[in-house]
């Protein structure tokens, strides 16, 4: 007999809508902290291969932790220290221990795969130190977990797909989604999320625009009101999760659904006309691209280039670091997907939100002011190296720009330079090809010193990208994937339009190109204001570039440039946000 489900009370959320579009699905409430593993039986005849499978996994897990630890010897002071007992004890935990032992034992009496041995193993440690009530043990329950982990990814050969097997029309519910996750999520079953943290320009958000995912951050409490199952309406547009909507709600979001998808349908067909203003001004559109997997979208959107490809996406996922030769493969499909038209392609830009712990494994106190991106690359000459020299040789394959990320002075820009020398001279050195002319060298403006310093900058960079994420939130000094203060958070600050002037002005002058690849250039509302202060290049998640292109086609500069003079002149956000407002409407 079929049972009957009670219906559910239907409830309605509150969060920050950062990517468009409703979603209409099942929830997949996820434990960042679970272990994700296959899981089936094996014939006793696999019984052995399944245990050597299992000890190669524990031997490879052995080098790493071995390879972690001259690292961290490396490390100055007690952090070093710290992390190689840290490492002792993961090492002996897989020395002959009771959790290699009790492994063994689940595979040949249990008859299951090795892990999935790994996973119950662990989950009953687990369960035994939760019992102890002990504080110290406690803590050691991240490390067996983390063990664990390992171990999965050795046998696996490959990033835990903690996404791997859901039905299609999943929404993803959970308290924090890190950009590696949603790297993971394939649009292809999932269609939305929905998280308790994170904020408009975090990278996660930034993702799911890339991805098209609709998706709500910022819904406080969301995880303790739904269980997998329900059924949940993620709408990214307005900032609104329904939970168990009722008959009426499901049509209504069905329909906005069709909707969206209608309208999205008819702005895509402006991929074969170009970004002309009314008065005859070109426009060059890029997109952004954090994924190679955005290649068609990139291509369907009519993205003129890719004005920052994201390379943290080399480093996702793993636990190596990749080599030269492995980036070059990793990079090469979209540079020749390309087919010709420049990919800007920026240096690792760990740290903050991104990859907090790739090298060293000491995470930084406070990430966002830490050893990140060009930091980082400085402080570990032989990683920059191996992604310069890597740039360089896909640059045979199709035209590519290099850029920096997170400059703060002119002298980072220079040793980069310097080190960029170096690698080029070493490749002639191996006869490798290499692209002639040399691919530029630019910066991104992201720090106010930066844009304060843009003259100066602009004096030893082939080109600028202004990062407006980045520097609304140093400018401003508001975290900007911290949902507390998601509400201050506004690129219409006088201050952060101020140094996006200053530095738009400086590259003018200096006779370099510049372009604004930060979340504000997908935003159509404030296209009329980039234009009116000069730029001409602009680079967005591809999703954006349609929207984008029909506001410029109904808008002349003239206009524009005399309707930004009057804005710059003001000092109050809201207001500035009100005479754009009036502009755009006026357009429409
Ligand atoms: C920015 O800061 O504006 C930017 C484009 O870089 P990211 O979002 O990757 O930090
Ligand atoms: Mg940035």
């Amino acid at each position: 007999m079929k049972t009957e489900r009670a219906p559910r009370d239907c409830r309605r959320l509150d969060g920050l809508g950062v990517a468009p579009g409703i979603a209409v699905g099942t929830v997949h409430v996820h434990d960042a902290g679970a272990l994700h593993a296959p899981e089936y039986r094996i014939a006793a005849s696999r019984i052995d291969s399944e245990q050597r499978r299992f000890a190669e996994a524990v031997q490879a897990a052995m080098r790493q932790l071995g390879t972690l630890k001259r690292r961290a010897g490396k490390l100055p002071g007690a952090a070093g220290e710290e992390l190689g007992y840290l490492l002792d004890a993961y090492q002996q935990m897989l020395s002959g221990s009771r959790l290699v032992r009790g492994v063994n034992s689940r595979i040949a009496e249990q008859r299951i795969n090795a892990e999935a041995a790994v996973k119950h193993e662990i989950g009953e440690l687990l369960t035994a130190f939760a019992a102890m009530e002990d504080s110290y043990l406690a803590g050691r329950m991240a490390d067996i977990r983390d063990i664990g982990q390992r171990l999965i990814r050795n046998l696996t050969k490959a990033p835990v797909r903690a996404f791997s097997s859901l039905g299609r029309n999943t929404v993803i519910v959970t308290e924090d989604l890190s950009p590696a996750d949603t790297a993971l999520l394939d649009p292809e079953t999932v269609c939305g999320f929905a998280t308790e943290t994170g904020g408009a320009d975090s990278h996660t958000a930034i993702m799911a625009r890339s991805l098209g995912l609709p998706a709500v951050v910022g819904v406080q409490g969301l995880t303790g009101q739904v269980s997998s199952g329900d059924t949940i309406v993620v709408d990214g547009t307005a900032g609104q999760v329904i939970i168990n909507p009722d008959a009426e709600a499901l049509c209504l979001y069905r329909k906005r659904r069709a909707d969206f998808l209608r309208h999205r349908r008819a702005l895509s067909r402006l991929r074969e006309v170009p970004a002309v203003t009314r008065d005859g001004v070109r426009v060059h559109l890029n997109a952004n691209m954090e994924l190679p997997t955005e290649i068609d979208a990139t291509l369907y959107a009519g993205a003129e280039g890719v004005g920052l490809l994201r390379s943290e996406f080399l480093f996702m996922n793993r636990d190596d670091l990749p080599d030269e030769d492995e980036q070059v493969e990793l990079m090469r499909p979209v540079v020749e997907a390309m087919n010709g038209r420049p990919v800007t392609i920026r240096t690792l830009d760990a740290g903050g939100d991104k990859l907090g712990s790739l090298v060293g494994g000491r995470i930084s106190p406070n990430p966002a002011l830490g050893l990140r991106a060009i930091r980082l690359s400085l402080a570990h000459v032989d990683l920059f190296e191996a992604q310069l020299a890597a740039i360089l040789r896909v640059g045979v394959i199709g035209p590519v720009r290099i850029l920096l990320p997170m400059i703060g002075t002119p002298e980072e820009l220079v040793q980069a330079r310097r080190i960029l020398d170096q690698v080029v001279r070493r490749l002639h050195r191996r006869r490798v090809p290499l692209p002639d002319p040399l691919p530029p060298l630019g910066v991104m403006i992201e720090v106010p010193g930066a844009a304060l310093a843009a003259d100066a900058l602009a004096y030893h960079a082939d080109f600028f990208a202004i990062g407006t994420n980045d520097l609304t939130q140093y400018t401003l000094a508001i975290d900007r994937s911290d949902d507390t203060v998601a509400h201050l958070y506004n690129p219409l600050h006088p201050a952060v339009l101020r140094l996006i002037q200053f530095s738009c002005e400086a590259a003018h002058r200096a006779g370099i190109p510049v372009s604004v690849c930060g979340e504000m250039a997908g935003d159509p509302r404030l296209t009329p204001l980039l234009l009116g202060l000069g730029f001409r290049e602009l680079s967005m998640s591809s999703t954006n570039i349609p929207r984008v292109k029909q506001r410029i086609r109904q808008m002349s500069i003239h206009e524009a440039s005399r309707r930004a003079m009057a804005i710059m002149t003001e000092w109050d956000a809201a207001r500035i946000g009100a005479l754009l407002d009036d502009f755009n409407a006026a357009l429409a």
